[in-house]
């Protein structure tokens, strides 16, 4: 038996969903260990002890896993971003069907057998570098000095780094820019413990097929000071070439919470949103789209299009369809949908982003889609009370992508109700969507196909696209 403060070995067979690596001593007794690779024999010290399993930390690898590989991050293990970069890109992978796998069983009962769950891992050249979306906190270190970085591991103090592999260089030089102008104008970032000063965030965005950059620092305060000066001096900035600065928009979030973003957000260079095309791969299909700031877009581009091509694929539409769309952000899935059937509705919970659907639609030329704001739970059940007889309250297809915590009971119970023959059920969490399926699994759909997609490659992440069919028996 390990005491607290002791130092034990220990080989390490599995990984939890979260990443940690987990093994088993002699006594049967289970250790989770953060920062350690199926396959490692590692020596570890005994952090916290509860009855039948504990938490170490990592103190020396006594004997690495063949899928080792070298972190390519400077701050690797200490930020809670990329947990999965000392595993090699195949032993990710694998790492992820399996969790997905075994979500399916244990949450939802489903046993699907591994060769029928498909899989598209992502190129080998866009492992790095992948994200268009950044969202630096800014703050004070602890030597009190100020900076930008991440969060370390579930924890609010700010471990700086300018430059996070994952994200775009552009992201660099521009925080550099913002941190000298904070200093140049004595702007003191924002303070959680007693609510003053002002910058809390800062948020880049890049479309990768226009080039188009978005900066939007969120501040606790109603107006940006020397909001002049800000964008001057932003746009003086040498980009890459095919990169611009299109959109310098800042959010106010004078409340004390987690949340990033304020409600609103006000336009101070360029136009409100940048833009980004989005092509379905396998054919000449491609739809421009308007995103702003408070607008929900896929932060992984290439990835993005492989799973709203396969959703499509799901979908199985010919023309003559009425759709649903739920939780469609500014309308990415329900206009490829639109473009291939008779009608599809889209509705979600951010107002903006219905503002950008709406557009959306209109500079697409696309005509048949129509955007509700609301919650999915609610906006549903209401619509469907009104319209019962309407050609809109029998769809032939739902399509779903919620956020991590899964649909309501509500959505799946009308979504039940509305009968569609087919549901599209994408995900970024199979936990939720194991619990989803089963729910609607025992009210008369069949699951048909699944894919896993790497949307987050060195995270323990994965997005899944589910088909689910009528089948009648209900
Ligand atoms: N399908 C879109 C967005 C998916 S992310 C895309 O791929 O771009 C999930 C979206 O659900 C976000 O835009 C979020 O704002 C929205 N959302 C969260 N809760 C919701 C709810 N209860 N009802 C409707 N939309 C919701």
């Amino acid at each position: 038996m390990t005491l607290k403060n002791e130092i034990f070995k220990v080989k390490i067979t599995d990984m939890s969903d979260e990443g940690a690596g987990i093994g088993k001593t002699e006594d049967g007794f289970t250790w989770f260990i953060k920062n350690t690779v199926i396959g490692d024999t590692v020596e570890a010290l005994a952090m916290k002890v509860k009855k039948n399993y504990g938490f170490g930390r990592l103190v020396k690898i006594i004997e690495p896993s063949p899928e080792r590989v070298e972190p390519f991050c400077r701050i690797a293990g200490r930020c809670g971003g990329c947990q999965l970069q000392a595993m090699s890109y195949e032993a990710q992978f694998a790492f992820k069907k399996r969790k997905v796998l075994n979500n399916l069983s244990r949450i939802g009962g489903f046993d699907i057998p591994e060769e029928e769950l498909e899989i598209l891992p992502a190129d080998k050249d866009k492992l790095l570098r992948y994200r268009n979306k950044a969202q630096f906190p800014i703050g004070r270190n602890k030597e009190g000095q100020v900076t930008a970085g991440f969060y370390a591991g579930r924890t609010h103090s700010i471990i700086s780094c300018d430059d996070c592999l994952l994200g775009v260089p552009e992201n660099k030089c521009i925080l550099e820019y913002v941190l000298s102008w904070m200093k140049r104008y004595k702007i003191e970032p924002y303070d959680e413990a007693t609510g003053k000063g002002v910058m809390r965030h800062l948020l880049i965005r890049k479309g990768f097929n226009t080039g188009e950059i978005m900066v939007c620092p969120v501040i606790n305060s109603k107006k940006l000071p020397c909001e002049k000066e800000f964008v001057d001096g932003l746009l003086k900035l040498s980009m890459p070439e095919g990169a611009h600065i299109a959109c310098v928009s800042y959010s106010s979030n004078m409340e004390n919470t987690n949340v990033i973003m304020g409600k609103e957000a006000v336009n101070i260079f360029g136009r409100p949103y940048i833009e980004d095309v989005i092509r379905r791969e396998g054919t000449n299909e491609n739809i421009r789209f308007r995103i702003s700031p408070l607008s929900f877009y896929q932060v992984n581009p290439a990835q993005m299009e492989k799973l709203y091509s396969r959703a499509l694929d799901y979908a199985g539409l010919t023309g003559k369809e009425t759709v649903w769309d739920l939780y469609c952000g500014t309308g990415t899935i329900s206009l490829f949908l639109a473009r291939n059937a008779k009608k599809a509705y889209g509705v979600e919970i951010i107002p903006q982003a219905i503002e950008n659907a709406r557009e959306n639609a209109r500079i697409n030329g696309i005509e048949n889609a129509e955007f509700f704001v609301g919650k999915a739970e609610e906006v549903l059940p209401e619509w469907y009370e009104k319209n019962r007889d309407s050609e809109g309250a029998h769809p032939d297809v739902i399509v779903v992508d919620p956020p991590r915590k899964g649909c309501d009971e509500q959505c799946l119970e009308t979504i039940v109700r509305m009968s569609p023959e087919r549901v599209v059920y994408v995900s970024c969490d199979s936990a939720t969507l194991a619990r989803d399926l089963r729910y609607l699994c025992d009210r008369g759909y069949e699951i048909k196909k699944a894919t896993a997609c790497d949307m987050f490659p060195m995270t323990v992440h994965c997005e899944c696209v589910v088909r689910l069919e009528r089948n009648g028996k209900y």
